[in-house]
């Protein structure tokens, strides 16, 4: 019999196939033909295609918007929030508007355009985690903005409209639901408990174990209990550890480590699929008027984590119309594929 499954961290059910789940080779993903690109705008000796840059790393001296970058980040050209302008909050009869203020950014993680994250070396993930990491602290000094999230689609049924690798992110005037769910499930839990919701769990699924896809002395790759999606993987910092920004740099490899051993996974368990990948750590703690306890025990009970979702089913009408989802593959088979699969 099917397993109607509750999240307590994103509060939403799903409904988990128990009895045989979908293998993974019954997902098809269709390849997508590698269109040879005769000039991209991320590639070297294009920077003048893209708006100017906001932050580039490099280890050669270089003038901005030229060639020598290993990573880059600049304006989207068609940017979902302007940074320009006031921000207004106001209500219109019964509705609520607020001014499409927000910064919408492309991280270019390398300039070499075939060389995807999980091709990549730890020490070259590093430095994309680097420019998510600057990026965020530089941007939550602008109190317009709630919260600011990072992102990466890859492959074009992920919404990815280029196949040079890069990631996003998107500074927002309001609480995105789905951050805003683990938010408030994360003070929940510690104000009626005192602990780390995510702590809890972690410590829990490190001793059942059958959901644990990998880990090494800091990080933790697991298949969520309720997950929402076949192979949906979750990242987690064993120890807690409410913001991911606040990491020193030199902690980042051992984070690089980690991810590219859940892509790697993923990679070659499903065929390369498109995925999906969010960054969610915790909010700028901009005092927020008639809230003075907003933001009190964030430290204490939200931990930042990486959370991937492959995009091998489709979302339909049932979904939809109930917010429940169908996952067709177990969370637990899930996990034994992944922690088997031949890298
Ligand atoms: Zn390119
Ligand atoms: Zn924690």
């Amino acid at each position: 019999m099917p397993e109607l499954r509750y999240d307590p961290i994103r509060q939403r059910w799903t409904i988990i196939s128990i009895e045989r789940g979908r293998r993974p080779h019954e997902y098809v993903t269709e390849k997508e033909e590698v269109k040879k690109v005769d000039s991209c705008p991320f590639d070297y000796g294009n920077e003048q295609r893209t708006p100017p840059e906001i932050y580039a790393i490099s280890d050669q001296p270089r003038q901005p918007n030229t060639p020598g970058w290993k990573v880059r980040v600049v304006p989207n050209k068609y940017p979902a929030l302007r940074i320009e302008g006031e921000l207004k909050r106001e209500g219109v009869g019964l509705f609520d508007v607020v001014s499409g203020i927000g910064a919408h950014e492309v991280i270019i993680e390398t300039p070499d355009h075939n060389r995807e994250m999980s091709d990549r070396t730890p020490e070259e993930i590093a430095l994309v985690l680097k420019a998510y990491k600057e990026r965020l602290l530089d941007l939550r000094k602008d109190t317009r903005f709630r919260y600011i999230l990072v992102f990466k689609n890859h492959g074009k049924d992920a919404g990815a409209s280029l196949s040079h690798p890069h990631s996003q992110l998107i500074a927002t005037p309001i609480f995105p639901p789905v951050v805003k769910a683990e938010l408030v499930s994360a003070r929940e839990h510690y104000l009626r408990k005192e602990r780390c919701i995510f702590c809890d769990i972690i410590k829990q699924e490190l001793t059942l174990r059958d959901r644990i896809v990998w880990e090494s002395d800091k990080y933790v790759l697991w298949e969520p209990f309720a997950s929402s999606f076949p192979f949906e993987t979750w990242l987690f910092p064993k120890y807690h550890s409410h913001d991911f920004a606040l990491l020193p740099d030199e902690e980042l490899y051992d984070l690089a480590v980690a991810l590219k051993e859940m892509l790697v996974r993923i990679k070659a368990l499903l065929n390369d699929p498109p995925y999906n990948m969010v960054l969610h750590t915790a909010p700028p703690p901009h005092p927020r008027p008639g809230h003075a306890d907003y933001w009190e025990t964030l430290e204490f009970d939200f931990h930042w984590h990486i959370e991937l979702i492959p995009r091998i089913t489709k979302i339909a009408g049932f979904e939809w119309g109930s917010g429940l989802h169908i996952n067709p593959t177990p969370p637990e088979e899930a996990a034994k594929y992944l922690r088997e699969v031949e890298i």
